[in-house]
């Protein structure tokens, strides 16, 4: 039987593509002027198992994201073994799955509706813990797509009173917004997705100035240089470092 990759392999494997992600980090930085401190690097582990992100953390990452409250939460407790790791809620999150989200994760990215809010201040209230949270917004319209309907400029306005209603939970922090852009075989066409986001950091920032609207969680795989020279805090990757997917 012929082994196609050993272990080894898979570990260079990761090493190398992790190199190559910081370099290409550090030159969208270089073009935007910008330094790669302020970008905070999330791998993005779904769909893979706890073996292979133990090869991640032997590189040294810490900060992981994940999609399914479920399957997220049962890695969380097969890696608790290990102090510092950081946990991030990247995809959509069913009320009722609330509760795991709050217990299992240390930052929420995909805060999509006012009813969510509701229920992730009860169980963080529950839990006497305060939950960072990005407000996820939905800025190409797309139907599939999760996030506060943020795709018509002279709209935002309709967006305010729920936002305001969220920075008055006393148990969640919003500290900013995520967006994810359409999947484009050319990344430059993501480019007016993520300068959109800032525009709307922007008005936001102008219009509701108690609220901290630092952080932008945008860019991934196929297209986070584009989004680093727009400004993302965050990016997330997954495929890029980790591989291709096994299973979904
Ligand atoms: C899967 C996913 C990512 C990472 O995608 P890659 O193509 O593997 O980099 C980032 N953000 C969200 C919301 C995702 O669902």
């Amino acid at each position: 039987m012929i082994v196609m990759s050993s272990t080894e392999e898979i570990k260079q494997t990761l090493a190398r593509n992790y190199q190559f992600v910081q370099e290409r980090i550090a030159q969208a930085c270089a073009r935007a002027g910008r330094s790669p401190e302020e970008i905070t690097l999330i791998v993005v582990t779904k769909g893979h198992l706890v073996e292979r992100i133990r090869y991640a953390i032997e590189l040294g990452l810490r900060k992981f994201g994940e999609n399914y409250p479920e399957e997220g939460a049962e890695k969380v407790e097969a890696l608790s073994d290990i102090a510092e790791l950081e946990w991030h809620m990247i995809g959509h999150v069913q009320s009722r799955k609330a509760e795991i989200a709050v217990r299992y994760y240390d930052m929420l990215h995909s805060l999509d509706s006012l009813k969510l809010g509701r229920r992730l201040e009860r169980f963080a209230a529950e839990k006497s813990k305060r939950m960072p949270v990005l407000l996820e917004c939905n800025l190409s319209g797309e139907e599939t797509k999760f996030g506060f309907l943020a795709s018509e400029q002279s709209r935002w306005g309709e967006l305010l009173a729920d936002f305001s209603a969220i920075a008055q939970f006393p148990h969640l922090e919003i500290r900013g917004l995520m967006t994810m852009a359409p999947f484009y075989e050319d990344a430059e066409k993501a480019r007016p997705v993520f300068r959109k986001l800032v525009e709307l950091q922007a008005y936001l920032r102008a219009q509701l100035p108690e609220i901290k609207w630092d952080e932008l969680s945008m860019g991934m795989s196929s297209d986070f240089e584009v989004a680093i020279e727009e400004g993302a805090t965050m990016v997330r990757i997954g495929q890029a470092i980790l591989g291709a997917r096994p299973r979904l």
